[in-house]
């Protein structure tokens, strides 16, 4: 049976998502806080649901995609809304943090409606296709229940699992390795241009050193995963050779004028393990630092 569907919020991204829930057939109603934004989203056959409690009880399923949760909590909480919710689906895909959608999972289960929490890994041009990923966790009998709607979304769509939280955890996670990346781009970038580099020829190398940098993430994962700091036969490069290479880094920072705020955050991190004697370990053997910062604690669990 084809679910009807309610979409809170009609901005890029709800309104791609409603864009892909017609296209599949889906029975789909809108609502947004400037109904005009509605407009388009009508001509390809959506609904408009004058109230946000209308939405609700003509849908099976209620999709929020507001700017962040405390839109989306004064949505569900202002009057005539909880008394509406039982028996219903809803699955919020406003970005936040995993504390917000555990409360607002307790508080839309406390109103007998099952509660799913989802994070876009993608731009709204992405939604719908067979390899965009959505991972959602909370409840697993929401998901189960409207797997081919939430497949429809994204074909890489996954469940991460049972405690709400999780998606937006796994989410932050992923792009905080992202954003690791990016800055790092920006400060290499401004390596580059400064000793008279193109972007054009920085840009064209950085295809060729990918399966190296990859394999080094990887293998990071890995070990930390298994706690397996200590240097040995399989480590890529030791804490010593990192860091040897990175003071390279600094010197042309410091010969060049470049900002060098990010690259003295990562100096102090080395020189925190190296302090500790280190020089041999694997690179891996920095991960407890970022746990508890207690250099101490952080030693004993890299050679446990
Ligand atoms: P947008 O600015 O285009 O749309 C925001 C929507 O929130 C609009 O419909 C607006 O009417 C609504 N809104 C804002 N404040 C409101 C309030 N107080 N009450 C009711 N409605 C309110 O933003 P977007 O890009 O569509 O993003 C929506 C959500 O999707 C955000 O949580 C965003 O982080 C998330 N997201 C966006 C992208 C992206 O690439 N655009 C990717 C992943 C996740």
């Amino acid at each position: 049976m084809v679910s009807n569907v309610c979409v809170l919020g009609a901005g890029r991204m709800g309104s791609s998502i409603i864009r892909t829930l017609l296209d599949r057939g889906y029975p789909t109603w809108v609502w947004n806080r400037t109904a005009a934004k509605c407009s388009p989203l009508t001509a390809l056959g959506a609904k408009v649901a004058p109230s946000v409690a209308d939405g609700f009880r003509a849908a099976d399923v209620v999709i929020i995609n507001v700017l962040d949760y405390a839109a989306s909590d004064a949505l569900l909480k202002q009057d005539g809304v909880a008394s509406v919710l039982a028996g219903k689906a809803v699955v919020q895909l406003t970005s936040g943090s995993p504390r917000l959608a555990r409360e607002e999972a307790r508080w839309v289960e406390a109103h007998g409606a099952g509660y799913l929490d989802g994070a876009i890994m993608a731009t709204p041009d992405f939604i719908g296709k067979p390899e965009t990923a959505l991972l959602y966790s909370g409840s697993r009998s929401v998901y189960e229940t409207h797997k081919s709607l939430l497949l429809a979304l994204g074909g890489g769509t996954s469940y991460v699992g049972e405690i709400p939280g999780q998606a937006s955890a796994l989410d932050i996670a992923l792009l905080t390795q992202m954003w690791g990346g990016l800055f790092g781009a920006l400060q290499g970038m401004a390596v580059a241009e400064v000793e008279g580099l193109s972007l054009k020829m920085f840009r064209s190398h950085l295809s060729a050193f990918k399966p190296v940098v990859d394999a080094a993430l990887f293998d990071l994962v890995d070990r930390t995963n298994v706690r397996r700091f200590a240097g040995d036969d399989a480590t890529l490069a030791s804490l010593a050779a990192h860091y040897s290479a990175f003071q390279h880094l600094l010197e042309v920072c410091d010969e060049r004028g470049l900002d060098a705020a990010m690259p003295r955050a990562m100096d102090t991190i080395f020189r925190q393990a190296l302090s500790l004697g280190r020089m041999e370990d694997d690179f891996a053997s920095l991960a407890p630092l970022f746990r508890n910062g207690s250099p101490h604690q952080s030693r004993e669990t890299a050679h446990a």
